[in-house]
């Protein structure tokens, strides 16, 4: 088969897209033939190589992908031949304490398929039968594979772990990306009153047509003094932050008393300077999340099946170009998931 891999990591250069051996399914894998895949922030750091992460070379990436079921190891039940499925990335071990209350994503043993070990980026991929959805007939292929790491990690960060409720105000960042622009959708859903920023004008206008309602342009103005200004000097209850180093200060400013402040990622560094003064005398809430539960994405993905959330593509390309594709999430181009295609299916 063909497929995405890198031997070692480094820049985009490093990407190739060539032969490798079929896998074969293990007794509770399943064969799938691979229509369509989605880039994540998470493939440029599995590129260019994370601290205490060490990968079987040649390294095949992705997180997101969809496509046909061709084989099933002996143990697999759920699925046959036929059946149109997509990957939930998260593997837990089902055993450890946090399994055993449903937090999957606390697994003790808990990784990431494409990113600790062989993605699906390529014309075949065996993956456990527990981390395979069933896509409904209508999905297409594209929005079966651009919906499931960012929309279950939205919709953990916002309903589960910050409990947006009605009647809120939260501030989504980065709102053109993959997380940001679920957010934004799940927030509106919630019947929270949606704060997002970009940074162009065709970005915001597009962050307003999934349910933002007030938008600020934060590369032509500081988005906390912006938030006072928007909510009478009260400021938001939740901020959805995956930003990290570059807007955390701004975020606690952007915060009413009592709010929270959730993060799933930091794109731009993870040690920002802090302010606990501004922590405790306003009694702010930092909260973490992490991908989601198996429940949970059972919850946001029946949402996407029914149109409820819609999955924004930016671009499909061919794999052969996921170099390229790597420099659009780098860059910050466009608006929404970058997907990508074996050659052989364009
Ligand atoms: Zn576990």
């Amino acid at each position: 088969m063909k497929a995405v891999q890198f031997t070692e990591h480094g820049g985009t250069e490093v990407i190739e897209y060539g032969d490798f051996p079929d896998p074969e399914p293990e007794r509770d894998e399943v064969l799938v033939d691979v229509k369509a895949g989605a880039l994540n922030h998470l493939d440029v750091w599995t590129r260019r190589g994370l601290p205490g992460i060490t990968l079987d070379m040649p390294h095949i990436p992705g997180s997101d992908g969809a496509g046909e079921v061709v084989d099933v190891g002996d143990d697999v039940t759920r699925f046959e031949p036929g059946d149109r499925v997509a990957l939930s990335a998260g593997v837990s071990c089902g055993k450890c304490e946090f399994c055993r209350h449903g937090e999957h994503s606390m697994c003790v043993n808990y990784h990431i398929i494409g990113e600790h070990v062989r993605g699906v980026h390529s014309e075949l991929a065996a993956v456990p039968e527990d981390n395979l959805l069933s896509v409904p007939e209508g999905v297409s292929w594209e929005t079966a594979a651009a919906a499931p790491l960012v929309f279950q990690t939205a919709w953990r960060m916002l309903i589960t772990r910050a409990d947006v409720t009605s009647g809120e105000r939260v501030l989504v960042l980065g709102a053109s990306g993959g997380v940001g622009h679920a957010a934004v959708q799940i927030a509106d859903y919630a019947g929270a009153t949606v704060y997002a920023t970009g940074s162009s004008e065709a970005k915001l206008e597009h962050a307003r047509e999934l349910g933002a309602d007030h938008v600020i342009d934060y590369e032509a103005e500081d988005f906390a003094s912006q938030i006072r200004e928007m909510t009478g000097g009260r400021g938001v209850d939740v901020v959805v932050d995956h930003i990290g180093k570059a807007t955390w200060q701004d975020s606690l400013r952007s915060l009413a008393k009592g709010g929270r402040i959730v993060t799933c990622g930091a794109t731009t560094g993870g040690q920002p300077e802090t302010d606990i003064n501004r922590i405790f005398w306003n009694q702010l809430s930092v909260i973490g999340s992490t991908m989601a539960s198996l429940g949970e994405a059972d919850d946001v993905m029946e949402l996407v099946w029914d149109g409820t959330f819609e999955p924004a593509i930016r671009e499909v390309l061919p794999m052969s170009e996921t170099a390229r594709a790597h420099e659009m999430l780098e860059n910050r181009e466009g608006f929404g998931k970058v997907v990508v295609k074996p050659d052989s299916e364009l």
